[in-house]
């Protein structure tokens, strides 16, 4: 699922409405989803979605474009933009939805194609917080160091300023697994 932290795991098919989600055999979400990871696929078929490049013309209109011709122009507008102002004019924003490799690569797109130094993502501003909070009550700024399935055998779980029965519902099966009193 792409909206989350939990990362459930899904599989896309097509049904006659179009594109259906069902969940995966995945040890995080267990074969559940919230409302949210059954309803994802909807921005598939949209019949507005966006599908091919649009560019602005000189009249200040957006008209389809081929691909070569957008990021020929995405290239071109980039390194002008670095050759008048300096590889730091430049700025990468990547998101917590990108898997471990596409992170990986738009951090060497950034250094490396780019050459800028200004490269973030929005899990700043998410995690920031909580990072200082767990460094200054345990010394480690990691949320979640383990397995979610891990939570199925614990004896004692604390729960500091979150509902995941409402944010994150499927992470309730592990609790009630665990045999707590939630
Ligand atoms: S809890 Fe909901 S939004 Fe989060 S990953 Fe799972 S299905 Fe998606």
């Amino acid at each position: 699922c792409p909206y989350c932290a939990l990362q459930c795991g899904t599989r896309l098919g097509h049904g006659a409405s179009g594109t259906v989600v069902e969940p995966s055999d995945f040890p995080v979400n267990d074969g559940s989803l919230c409302q949210k990871g059954w309803t994802a696929p909807a921005v598939l078929d949209v019949p507005d979605r966006l599908r091919r490049p649009l560019l602005r013309g000189p009249d200040g209109r957006l008209a389809p474009a081929d691909w070569d011709t957008a990021l020929d122009t995405v290239a071109t507008r980039l390194r002008r933009i670095r050759d008048e102002h300096g590889p730091d004019a430049l700025a990468v924003f990547g998101g917590g939805g990108l898997t471990n490799e596409k992170a990986y690569l738009l951090g060497k797109f950034a250094r490396l194609a780019l050459g800028t130094s200004q490269i973030d993502y929005n899990g700043r501003f998410c995690m920031s917080s909580a990072a200082a909070a767990g460094n200054a009550a345990f010394g480690l700024d990691r949320g979640l160091p383990f397995p979610v399935a891990d939570l199925d055998a614990a004896d004692t779980i604390l729960l500091a300023g979150a509902n995941p029965a409402e944010t994150m519902p499927p992470l309730m099966r592990h609790l009630r697994k665990a045999d707590l009193i939630v």
